[in-house]
């Protein structure tokens, strides 16, 4: 996971196998859980504030910092390292990772590396996986085999990648429009709101309860009394409506009046 991390240009298959197997009898254990460097997604940023009964603000007042991504200037929220000599992750432990159950898709997907892609024309996005091998790294050594489908599913990436998908593809349509030549650029409150949906479901909740958000949008009201109990769909949803406003998907609807009185 550490910044020098090898990674091998062979494109993986999701059957594809590989021997791997990290426990806490292992010499390297703990060894990969420093100088990680990792964007965090809006569905860790969840699980992980949940499970330091944190809100969103003393959560990435804490433990990231803000951070524009290179070939899409959309801001996102990085985890800060500890500023002892070794860097390490603020939640190792001698005992191991002290928030395992929500650590983020990155550590649950190491040693594979995911990455999605679009092509040029192509309609659909196109997934890889590559092998991440660090010198480290001794889980190499032992004798359990995987497919990267079992890795995946064993290790809780898929459902990860599906919570966040409406993030990836935002994500991946801006750095396909920047490789297309595309000059349009988001407005600064276009890329705050991409920020506070990623990032904070709290701030999120009450722009969409607290304002007149739902005067304007045409909102199902089933759809109103999920998003308003589960911040995961809260957080689904956001994207959604992100999507829309970047991209013009026209998915949520504006209410009628709202448009007669613009117009
Ligand atoms: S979150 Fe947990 S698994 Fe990930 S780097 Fe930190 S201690 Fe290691
Ligand atoms: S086997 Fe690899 S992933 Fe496991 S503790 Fe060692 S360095 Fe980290």
């Amino acid at each position: 996971m550490k910044k020098q991390g090898k990674l091998e240009q062979v494109a993986l298959t999701p059957e594809s196998r590989f021997k791997f197997l990290c426990h806490k009898g292992i010499k390297c254990f703990n060894q990969c859980c420093r100088e990680v460097d990792m964007v965090l997604t809006p569905f860790d940023i969840i699980r992980m504030k949940n499970r330091l009964k944190l809100s969103c603000d003393e959560f990435l007042l804490r433990y990231t910092t803000p951070e524009v991504l290179e070939k899409t200037k959309l801001p996102v929220a990085r985890l800060l390292m500890g500023e002892d000599e070794d860097k390490r992750c603020p939640f190792v432990t001698e005992a191991g990772c002290s928030i395992y159950e929500d650590r983020p898709v990155i550590c649950r997907s190491y040693p594979i590396g995911m990455g999605t892609l679009m092509k040029q024309g192509a309609k659909e996005k196109e997934e890889f996986s590559f092998m991440v091998k660090e010198p480290h790294c001794l889980g190499f050594n032992e004798d359990k085999k995987w497919s990267i489908r079992e890795w995946r599913e064993d290790q809780g990436v898929d459902l990860y990648d599906k919570m966040n998908q409406g993030w990836i593809d935002i994500i991946i349509k801006k750095k396909t429009m920047s490789a297309a030549g595309s000059t349009a650029e988001l407005s600064d409150k276009s890329l705050q709101m991409f920020f506070m949906v990623s990032t904070n479901v709290d701030k999120l909740k009450n722009f969409i309860f607290e304002t007149k958000f739902l005067q304007v949008y045409d909102i199902d009201e089933d759809v109103v009394e999920r998003i308003k109990s589960d911040e995961v769909e809260l957080m689904k949803f956001g994207l959604e409506w992100l999507k829309d406003v970047f991209f013009g998907k026209n998915n949520i609807k504006i209410r009628g009046e709202t448009l007669k009185k613009k117009g």
